[in-house]
């Protein structure tokens, strides 16, 4: 639909699972990898998949254990380290105690380009030994078990890259962006006590949530709206293209019209000659923004940690300095403040 980006919105049934959460909770999901990167581990490797390993007490054979248990799709010094160890690569073991070095392979790179670029062999074991656990990935819930009952919804970007002119695909995303209706998914429930509500219903929410980071405030939103709460909210969304990437575009008009939403900002980077963002809405609503917060607001700040929430954190400064008349290190403070009662809460990644 001419969108850079694939954003999957997920719905899961919790139906006689007992799992429970409030908005702000972030849901695990448990992935497994990609089935031909583990076969082409394999090929690389020269290993037999249904060769039997042991991951602590359990015996399973290589195929399972790389597909279900083992972190392929990404590499850590310490992996690289023990691979050079385990193939008695000198040079290579060199490189990976050196933090300047090897950056790119451990940047972006997988275990397949690791065998690639350094071939050597190794026992399946000693493969097993070397990997990590597969780790659980975080996604904040976008539904509200108030107005979604048995249910949990999700908002994920699906991640693919090149590296060494090959595709590399994100382990969780990619995974769940092939699910079919009536697969089940290991999930948990993470509370999230640093991103809730305001206990007052009647206190004012700022929500900032570009991307895939406007995932919690459509939980929030669902649940103002569930409990016929109205007003007081503002939320600032942004992404590239209006036309292709106004993610729940219709359920913010429903908010809207239903008064549960009362204002809302929006920052289409690329549909204009000059790039703009969420912040550059924020300080265009400066003066406002700042009475909210003098009225006690509670703001909140969620999605990408790299370059949105910084550039988020500085517009605030200028907003306090410009609408308060604080110089830069009392903005700073008072900031420090609002983090330190709650109303400033970041969910950030
Ligand atoms: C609290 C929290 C909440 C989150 N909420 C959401 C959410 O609501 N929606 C959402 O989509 N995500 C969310 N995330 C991010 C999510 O947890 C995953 O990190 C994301 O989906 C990627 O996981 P993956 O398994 O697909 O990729 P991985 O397998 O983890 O990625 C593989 C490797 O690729 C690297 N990589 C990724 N992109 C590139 C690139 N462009 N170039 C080079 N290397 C790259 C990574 O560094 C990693 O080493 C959240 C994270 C946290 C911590």
């Amino acid at each position: 639909d001419g969108s850079e980006k694939e954003v999957y919105h997920l719905e899961l049934s919790l139906e006689n699972s007992g799992i429970q959460y409030q908005p702000g909770d972030i849901l695990a999901i448990k992935p497994e990898n990609n089935r031909r990167l583990v076969s082409e581990i394999l090929r690389e490797s020269a290993l037999n998949g249904e060769a039997r390993v042991s991951i602590k007490n359990d015996s399973l054979s290589l195929l399972d254990a790389l597909l279900t248990q083992l972190e392929v799709a990404s590499l850590t010094r310490k992996v690289v380290q023990q691979y050079a160890e385990a193939i008695s690569h000198k040079v290579l073991a060199k490189q990976a105690a050196d933090k300047s070095q090897l950056t790119h392979l451990i940047g972006s790179g997988d275990v397949l380009d690791l065998l690639v670029s350094y071939p050597g062999k190794l026992t399946a074991q000693a493969l097993v030994d070397l990997l990590r656990p597969l780790q659980a990935r975080q996604y904040s819930i976008a539904s509200s078990l108030e107005a979604h009952p048995d249910e949990v919804h999700l908002l994920i970007k699906r991640v693919e890259f090149a590296h060494e002119s090959r595709t590399h695909l994100g382990v969780a995303s990619n995974w769940v962006a092939h699910l079919n209706p009536g697969d089940v998914l290991p999930i948990y429930v993470k509370p999230n006590n640093g991103f809730k509500l305001p206990p007052d219903s009647a206190t004012k929410i700022i929500m900032v949530g570009p991307g895939t980071g406007v995932a919690p405030f459509r939980s929030f939103l669902s649940q103002r709206h569930a409990a016929g709460i109205e007003g007081n909210s503002w939320l600032f969304f942004g992404e590239q293209h209006f036309r292709s990437d106004f993610l729940y575009q219709t359920e913010w008009q429903q908010f809207k019209n239903h008064g549960t939403l009362e204002r809302i900002s929006l920052a289409f980077s690329r549909d204009q000659e000059e790039k703009v963002y969420v912040q550059h809405r924020l300080l265009e609503a400066g003066a406002e923004i700042y009475q909210w917060l003098q009225d006690g607001a509670h703001l909140y700040v969620c999605g990408d940690m790299n370059h949105m929430a910084k550039d988020v954190h500085a517009t605030l400064i200028k907003i306090f300095q410009e609408f308060g008349g604080y110089d830069e290190a009392q903005a700073q403070t008072e900031l420090d403040q609002l983090i330190s009662n709650g109303r400033y809460q970041r969910d950030v990644y």
